[in-house]
């Protein structure tokens, strides 16, 4: 399965920061983290530093899935609406989870500060505007709902909107609390200081055959070797979906384009990740290198790589969208790039056990808030491991 088109715009920017080697003995552990990117680095952290000895896998090199094609925006907000969430799983827990997403924007600010990784974190608030005159309505109410709850969130006018971004769209919601980060450069950055702390990571080595059994699990590798564990935890981000018999999520392609460095609206867009209420919607965001990063115009994922026609057109159709909300904007793009994003219908996370696989976990921090589920999952993992529940897992669990 295709993850991302080749030229990921982290990964260009970055280069392959750190390389590890290739499984080539048979070994044991406690845990086996399958999967390197994003989840699997904040998951693996989480098990090593409470203790557990950790084994991490990936076909790949590190962060080389959908870890380096991501946009890496923080929000609390999910892509389902909390007036939209509430309706499905009540207002109580559309609020938890939520609030989930808050404290999961702090923890991972603790945790860029703490393993003092470069990866341009950012504080910003989040900015969402009605996509048309008729959306303002759903606006207002999802506006009202945050307040209620004591989300730290103001109504902006069109004329406010105009004013402070020199943006022209529909009324709007500024929500305090949001960020932007190198999520490629974190992942790298966190396994290696695992690494030097003794976490055991192999790159280039792929699991196909998993015995799952009363006391563990035993993962063969392509190459033959064997690693045997107490549980496996899957960090395998939407190519796990293949796993299941049943659907739980949508796949499609989403698209994403930067502009050159040093781009004209940096200064009144820097503090600010933008986004609409259409669907699929468009989001922006700068990078720390003084460039706009634009994404949306989502189509149903077709296997095999995206061709650069249709890029070429989806980049047309962001800009001129672009153009629309920002009329003095001069956007350049540099780069152009499509990746793999899974749609659940709630817009939450899978994270927990599922009855067909004994002995594993699953970490997929699905949708467009892949992210902070990611970090949610550090804490809920080790609840799980020790027997304990959170109101977080019924929410997340496989069969809701
Ligand atoms: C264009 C785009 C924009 C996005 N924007 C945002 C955003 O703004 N905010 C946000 O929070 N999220 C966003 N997301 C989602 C976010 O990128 C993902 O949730 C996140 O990157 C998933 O990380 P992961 O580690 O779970 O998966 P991945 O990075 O895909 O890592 C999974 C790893 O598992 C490995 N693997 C799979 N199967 C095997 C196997 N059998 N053997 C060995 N290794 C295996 C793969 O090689 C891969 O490296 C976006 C995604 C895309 C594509």
């Amino acid at each position: 399965m295709d993850l991302r088109s080749p030229e990921a715009f982290w990964l260009l920017k970055n280069g392959i920061l750190n390389s590890y080697p290739k499984l080539q003995e048979n070994t044991f552990c406690d845990i086996i983290v399958l999967g390197a990117g994003i989840t699997g680095a904040l998951i693996s952290h989480s098990l090593q530093e409470a203790g557990y000895n950790v084994i991490v896998i990936d076909k790949r090199d590190v962060a080389n899935g959908s870890s380096a094609a991501t946009t890496s925006m923080l929000q609390y907000e999910i892509d389902v609406p909390m007036v939209d969430l509430a309706d499905m799983i009540g207002i109580p827990g559309a609020v938890e989870c939520y609030k989930a997403g808050i404290d999961s924007i702090d923890t991972l600010h603790e945790l860029v500060k703490t393993e003092k990784i470069e990866c341009g974190f950012d504080f910003k608030e989040s900015l969402q505007v009605a996509h048309s005159k008729k959306e303002v309505k759903h606006l207002r109410k999802e506006f009202e709902m945050r307040q209620q709850n004591n989300f730290d969130v103001a109504w902006l006018s069109s004329e406010e909107i105009k004013e402070r971004y020199k943006m022209e769209s529909y009324p709007g919601i500024l929500s305090k609390k949001g960020a932007s980060i190198d999520a490629f450069q974190f992942a790298h950055g966190l396994f290696y200081n695992n690494h030097k702390k003794g976490m055991r990571i192999f790159d280039h080595t792929e699991v196909n055959d998993i015995d799952y059994n009363n006391d563990g699990v035993v993962v063969k590798t392509d190459d033959g070797y064997t690693v045997e564990a107490k549980k496996i935890v899957f960090c395998t981000g939407f190519e796990t979906l293949k796993m299941f018999k049943k659907k739980y999520a949508d796949i499609v392609t989403t698209f994403a384009c930067v502009s050159e460095q040093n781009f004209n609206f940096f200064e009144t867009l820097n503090n600010t990740l933008v986004w609409d209420t259409a669907n699929p919607y468009i989001y922006m965001r700068t990078t720390d290198d003084k460039r706009l990063l634009v994404g949306g115009e989502d189509i149903k994922y077709k296997y095999g790589i995206i061709s650069e026609k249709i890029k070429k057109q989806k980049s047309a159709k962001l800009a001129k969208k672009l153009k629309k909300l920002f009329p003095e904007l001069n956007f350049i793009e540099d780069y152009v790039w499509a990746g793999a994003f899974g749609v659940t219908k709630d817009g939450l996370p899978f994270i927990g056990e599922h009855p067909d696989f004994k002995n594993a976990i699953f970490v997929l921090g699905l949708g467009g808030n892949g992210i902070t589920f990611s970090v949610q999952g550090m804490d809920l993992i080790l609840k799980m491991l020790a027997g304990y529940t959170d109101s977080l897992l019924h929410y997340y669990r496989f069969d809701r």
